[in-house]
């Protein structure tokens, strides 16, 4: 069903982008129309120019941010990627990727946390691969990120977090193991420790995302936002 859906809009997709010359990748082009014809790589490459819009102060502010395009998209969906990001308020997955309605499927929670974060988080990422037809899910972890700095000092202290803090907290816990002896600074290590520990508990999700990974259908990435000079960096 899925592939069927899929291939049907791959050929719509192509039979548009041919009679409207459009360019692959151009500016203020909706990913959510073209995700179904791109593979992975090619939808990253999309978000990732998006984030050179951004960084350049070129963004294209009105592109699918009207009334218009909102109402176009009451029907339906077709994002072409998923976000697993921080719910931090400097880290707005449209806005650093310069993408416009229904391009981005958003999942944010503190500390962009899919290990230990139960079926809400991974039902949600699921549904959007699954049914919408996702093909790239970036777990984006960033700079200074508050809830990794309590993990790393609440480790350090082995005090008790109020509330369920604590408990959100001790999800990120683990990274904090991980990050431990690599060189470099010690904040930026957990905050990349964290983001490779989720990629990797993505990745093994059986049955959805672990075979269309394998199958090279998705693909999962890891990258970090940097506050600073707004540039998303990509994992190796
Ligand atoms: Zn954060």
């Amino acid at each position: 069903m899925r592939s069927q859906q899929q291939s049907s809009r791959r050929d719509f997709v192509r039979t548009t982008s041919v009679a409207a010359g459009l360019a692959a990748t151009g500016v203020g082009q909706a990913l959510s129309s073209e995700a179904a014809a791109l593979a992975p790589d090619e939808v990253l490459a999309h978000l990732l120019e998006g984030n050179r819009r951004f960084i350049a102060g070129q963004t294209s502010l009105l592109t699918r941010r009207r009334p218009a395009d909102f109402a176009a998209l009451a029907e339906g969906q077709a994002p072409g990627a998923v976000i697993l990001a921080c719910a931090d308020s400097r880290v707005a997955p449209e806005l650093i990727f310069d993408q416009g309605v229904g391009d981005l499927f958003v999942v944010r929670v503190a500390g962009n946390v899919a290990t230990g974060a139960g079926p809400i988080v991974k039902g949600s990422i699921e549904f959007a691969v699954a049914e919408l037809g996702a093909r790239l899910i970036v777990v984006l972890g960033h700079t200074e990120c508050g809830a990794v700095k309590a993990a790393a000092a609440h480790v350090e202290a082995r005090d008790a977090l109020p509330g369920s803090i604590g408990p959100l907290v001790e999800i990120i816990r683990p990274a904090v193991a991980m990050a431990e002896g690599r060189p470099g600074d010690k904040l930026t290590n957990v905050i990349r420790a964290n983001v490779e520990k989720c990629v990797q508990t993505l990745k093994g999700l059986d049955p959805i995302l672990l075979k269309l990974v394998q199958s090279g259908d998705l693909k999962i990435v890891g990258a970090v936002y940097d506050l600073k000079t707004g540039e998303v960096g990509v994992l190796s």
